[in-house]
């Protein structure tokens, strides 16, 4: 039973002492355990949050304990009541081989669900964040502009496909002409502009001839910078990541911006929301299960996995993620 713990708290990028791989006995399920045998590993921006002890929604991994990570397992033993053994499950198993749960937030997925890593993305939390966050706070209207930035990652191919399907106009940002191509003729967005190519600001500006009227946050700094011109009169925010923070030691260069920004946010009466997903829109996750499971079974949303063997390639595979190395979500396979 392989693991990694986190050994000591990263400042900046995280590196090859961030996290130790131990070898520990397979736990013992006690009365109202189960074993769980994990074969699918999330990675999520989110993690580099639980790997600090700055202040945050969720409480920091603790040195030595087990990194956190949601999970897609199968049932090895069982005496929680609904699980039995060889059921897949979705979990929150953490960076290891195998995990103990009393089944407090376990999905059962039955004994043959169909691609059941999906869970780990576009039917499980990613896919609820996008859903949630455009339907609830973006409260997106046809014909209106959507912008979201980190386009071709699980969260923001999401919701510019679900902004497409209620008739919006979609703009997505992505960094380089490959992910911004799959963007536009995988996904269907109306462009997709390069934040890392020249003159981006203009190229923005000239794909969203009417403006913004949502702005799905998912990165912030040079991005946000250039969305802010061409925001709307009650345009919508939702806040959702700062990708491009979490790795920060210090706030980005260049002049105070904050003044400005408050001054559009009243002169345009703009609404800003951040919001944690589970928090705020775990309720609807009935309603969020339904709707897309139906939109993926008629081919409606395309999703893309990025599948990397090994538990042992976690630790790189996630600052890759961090670093735009990622393209589609990206999963680990435990070899189980
Ligand atoms: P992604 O796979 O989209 O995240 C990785 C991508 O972020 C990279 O591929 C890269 O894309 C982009 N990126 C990285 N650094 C930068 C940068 N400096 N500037 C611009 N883009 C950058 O992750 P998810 O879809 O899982 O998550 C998207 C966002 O949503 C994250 O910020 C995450 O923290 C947040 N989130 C929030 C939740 C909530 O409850 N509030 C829940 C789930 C996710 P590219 O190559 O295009 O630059």
């Amino acid at each position: 039973n392989r693991r990694f713990v986190l050994a000591e708290r990263p400042r900046g990028v995280p590196d090859d002492n961030t996290l130790r791989l131990k070898t520990v006995d397979i736990p013992e399920p006690g009365a109202g355990q189960m074993l769980l045998r994990n074969v699918y590993l999330s990675l999520d921006p989110y993690m580099r949050g639980r790997m600090s002890d700055a202040p945050s929604y969720a409480e920091p991994v603790n040195l030595g304990e087990v990194m956190v990570g949601g999970t897609v397992a199968k049932v090895v033993r069982s005496d929680v009541d609904g699980f039995a053994p060889g059921d897949w499950v979705s979990a929150f198993g953490g960076w290891q081989d195998y995990a103990l749960s009393d089944g407090a937030g376990v999905i059962n997925m039955g004994k043959s669900p169909e691609n059941p890593s999906w869970a780990l993305g576009v039917l499980g939390m990613p896919g609820l964040t996008a859903w949630s966050g455009l339907t609830q706070i973006g409260q997106p209207e046809a014909g209106e502009t959507v912008v979201v930035a980190g386009a071709s990652g699980p969260v923001g191919a999401t919701v510019g496909q679900i902004g497409k399907i209620l008739g919006c106009h979609v703009v997505g940002i992505a960094g380089g002409p490959e992910k911004c191509a799959h963007v536009t003729e995988t996904l269907g967005f109306d462009a997709c502009i390069d934040y890392k190519a020249e003159r981006f600001p203009d190229a923005l500006k000239a794909a969203v001839p009417d403006g913004i009227d949502i702005y799905f946050e998912n990165v912030g700094g040079a991005v946000f910078d250039a969305v802010m011109p061409c925001l709307n009169t009650l345009a919508r925010i939702p806040v959702c990541g700062l990708i491009s923070q979490y790795n920060a030691t210090s706030l980005p260069k260049g002049p105070d911006r904050l003044s400005l920004l408050m001054g559009m946010i009243l002169r345009k009466r703009m609404t800003l929301r951040g919001f944690i997903v589970f928090d705020d829109f775990g309720h609807l996750y009935p309603d969020f299960a339904r709707q897309m499971g139906d939109w993926v079974k008629q081919g409606r949303i395309h999703y893309r996995e990025e599948m990397i063997d090994g538990l042992e390639r976690a630790p790189e595979a996630f600052v890759g993620l961090l670093e735009g190395r990622a393209f589609g979500k990206r999963v680990i396979r435990l070899d189980a």
